[in-house]
């Protein structure tokens, strides 16, 4: 709307940077971004965080990428749309006609709208005719969506923020919460000042959320399963499971239990190095509690045992009834802001939109008669295994969207080198990322205030953005590229808008059925499944759970051990994540000069203890070394961390102190999410200072 008289326009959006999907009005005049105003949301209500409400001003970032470019030798050339997009076809005809069209790859963004997924899978699938289409979720919480999958059926949070408020005990595991996810930590700070809600944390490092805690666990690193399991095997022998729930509503307990054997107090002590004393205590106040949720993220995810540690928490809600009523549950908290609805809307190698399996013939005919085309039966590959199959020669393009991949990705010597054997590699962005250097053509995007979509938050929710401000440059919506991507290899699509899209999306994928842009006016919102009559349910699992039984199943598991452990060469365990002031390596809030001029630079947490042993002081200058690679970084000295332990922000733009310099190709078993919580370094001090 514009307020009568000026030319100042208001108009309502979602946040671009956590899953937290906190929506707002954005106030503009011209270009110019007046300010964020929080009125109405259905997450956040009046709050923001210090990124909604000020990290902004990348959108008129002189760095702006504002027309499509072609690699011309060493360098780039500017060149029209009709040039790009049609040697775009071409090579990815050519590059089909000559290996197959598993030979091209796909990779969309958790930073573009549903409809734009929606789209770039139809463009694999469809178009193409591959299945090799992934997106970002890979790299952080498809482990919690497999730990879901297993014992409840649905991949996604159990309730909504005001579950979490309801409950009467939070545990949060591997998650920085107040930095990472801040609006959502700021209910949980309130519930438990002022309405006694009880609070665990487990992790590393004593952050925020940790100081606050009721009691705070400092399993040893990638044990976490362990002390789960040992919890619950203490709550089941002691007879304080949830009987009732368990015989009426859970399947597979006798094999459960046989499973949890090895985990005796004792031998769980030993492993985590918590004492028994607080485990029986953890255990206490979890069956103590009206209410459990359980908030997890990358902290247990990216690890090789990430599934299976995910699934370990959903076996523990299970064995104590916490599951199908308000109050409770699973909530695996949601990175990006949209990385729930890329995964959602079918961007993943074996799944259609809405989780609808590849492997079930009945679904990929219904998606046949739905697109008009013969679609490809066989689950392409992750985007992992696509890094893989470049150095092994059998992947040769790659059309990747809205993801610095070449910084983000662990062992990126390993994903650059790859990057470099591409026949054909198109990046889309908003800006001249560390991955576009490495790109055959470059098309420039534009991000969520330059136009409509939705998108779809940490509790299910799918939300509308509407347009702000017109496409900068000759940027153009995600969309509308790979619409005429599609067009130029002959798909004939029509889409005049992204509603147009979501309505197609909806017509087929089932727990999208009743999705309408109508209902999603303004500040309304749907929380999947919706059914036909546009019922949304923002509780799961009131009546049974998504197994052809309704009942849930317990599952089994066992421990292995990280994939690297310090000896006595690399002596330090690096942990690694976000800031409250920089998202992920910082590519759009180094943009936002409110922002980075607050936080310039990336800084290794050292313990007191380490300090003293180094002889370090606040400014040191370290080189970190792994067995992949080396990174120079300045010293924080915080008793955040503790011993040999270090921690690391991910907000680096170069290679010089990118953490994923240092980290491995080691994955999560059942995923292929990089384990990147499992590092160890040596660590040579360049200057004291
Ligand atoms: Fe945006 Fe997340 Fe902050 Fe909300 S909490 S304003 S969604 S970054």
């Amino acid at each position: 709307s514009r307020l009568r008289g000026s030319q100042i326009k208001k108009t309502k959006t979602v946040c671009t940077y956590c899953g937290v999907g906190c929506s707002f009005e954005v106030w503009t005049k011209g270009r110019k971004i007046l300010k964020v105003e929080p009125s109405d949301g259905p997450t956040n209500a009046v709050s923001t965080c210090v990124k909604g409400k000020f990290g902004w001003d990348y959108i008129n970032s002189k760095e702006r990428l504002t027309t499509p470019l072609i690699r011309d030798g060493e360098g780039f050339r500017e060149t029209s749309w009709d040039e790009a997009i049609s040697y775009i076809a071409r090579r990815m005809r050519e590059i089909k006609g000559e290996a197959g069209a598993d030979a091209l790859g796909f990779i969309s963004s958790s930073k573009c709208t549903n409809e734009e997924s929606y789209l770039m899978q139809k463009l694999a699938r469809a178009v193409v005719g591959t299945n090799n289409i992934d997106n970002c979720s890979r790299y952080c919480q498809s482990p919690a969506t497999m730990g879901l999958w297993r014992t409840v059926g649905i991949g996604g949070d159990s309730g909504s923020v005001t579950d979490i408020e309801a409950a009467g005990l939070v545990i949060i595991i591997g998650s920085n919460t107040a930095e990472s996810h801040p609006v959502i930590a700021t209910r949980i700070k309130r519930s438990h000042k002022l309405k006694g809600q009880r609070l665990i944390v487990a992790d590393l490092r004593r952050h925020e959320m940790a100081e606050r805690a009721d009691i705070f666990l400092h399993p040893k690193p990638g044990t976490d399963l362990v002390w789960l399991s040992g919890v619950t095997r203490y709550i089941y022998e002691n007879n304080l499971a949830d009987q009732e729930f368990l015989t009426s509503k859970v399947e597979n307990l006798e094999n459960y239990i046989a499973s949890l054997e090895p985990f005796d107090l004792e031998t769980t002590s030993n492993i985590t190095g918590i004492s028994k004393e607080t485990l029986i205590e953890v255990a206490n106040e979890i069956v103590s509690a009206k209410g459990v949720v359980i908030c997890w993220a990358m902290g247990v995810t990216q690890h090789n045992g990430g599934s299976d540690t995910s699934t370990a928490i959903s076996n523990l809600l299970l064995i104590t009834g916490n599951y199908g009523k308000p109050g409770c549950g699973s909530y695996p908290l949601r990175g990006h802001n949209n990385v729930q609805g890329a995964s959602d809307f079918g961007s993943m190698p074996a799944m259609m939109p809405g989780y609808e399996k590849l492997s079930d013939p009945v679904v990929v005919a219904k998606w046949e008669r739905q697109w008009g085309v013969d679609l490809p039966k066989t689950a392409g590959l992750d985007n992992h295994e696509m890094v893989d199959a470049i150095h092994s020669g059998s992947l040769k393009a790659l059309y990747l969207i809205g993801e610095d991949m070449g910084l983000v990705d662990a062992n990126i010597n390993h994903v650059q080198s790859a990057f470099e054997k591409l026949e054909l590699f198109v990046v889309q962005d908003i800006f001249f990322s560390k991955t576009a250097q490495f790109a055959d053509v470059i098309l420039p995007a534009s991000p969520s205030l330059e136009k409509e979509g939705t998108f779809t938050n940490t509790e299910r929710r799918i939300q509308r953005l509407y347009q702000a401000l017109e496409p900068l440059g000759e940027s153009r919506p995600d969309w509308k590229i790979i619409t005429s991507i599609g067009n130029a290899l002959g798909a004939n699509w029509s889409y005049g808008s992204p509603e147009e899209i979501m309505d197609e999306a909806s017509r087929c994928a089932e727990i999208f059925v009743g999705v309408t842009y109508g209902a999603l006016e303004g500040f309304s919102s749907l929380q999947w499944p919706v059914k036909p009559d546009g019922s949304d349910t923002p509780v799961l699992f009131l009546d049974g759970f998504a197994f052809p039984s309704g009942k849930a199943q317990l599952y089994p598991l066992e421990f292995i051990e990280p994939s690297e452990v310090t000896d006595d060469e690399f002596d330090l365990h690096v942990n690694n994540g976000r800031l409250l002031e920089h998202f992920h390596e910082g590519n759009m809030t180094y943009k936002s000069q409110g922002i980075s001029s607050r936080t310039p630079g990336t800084f290794l947490e050292v313990s007191p203890e380490l300090a003293k042993e180094r002889n370090l002081s606040d400014g040191s200058v370290v080189r970190l070394t792994s067995r992949r690679g080396a990174v120079k970084v300045s010293v924080l000295i915080s008793d955040r961390v503790q011993g040999r332990e270090v921690y690391l922000p991910m907000n680096s733009q170069s290679n010089e102190s990118a953490i994923n310099a240092l980290t491995s190709s080691h994955t999560d078993r059942a995923t292929h999410t990089p384990a990147y919580k499992e590092l160890a370094v040596k660590m040579e001090v360049l200057s004291a200072k």
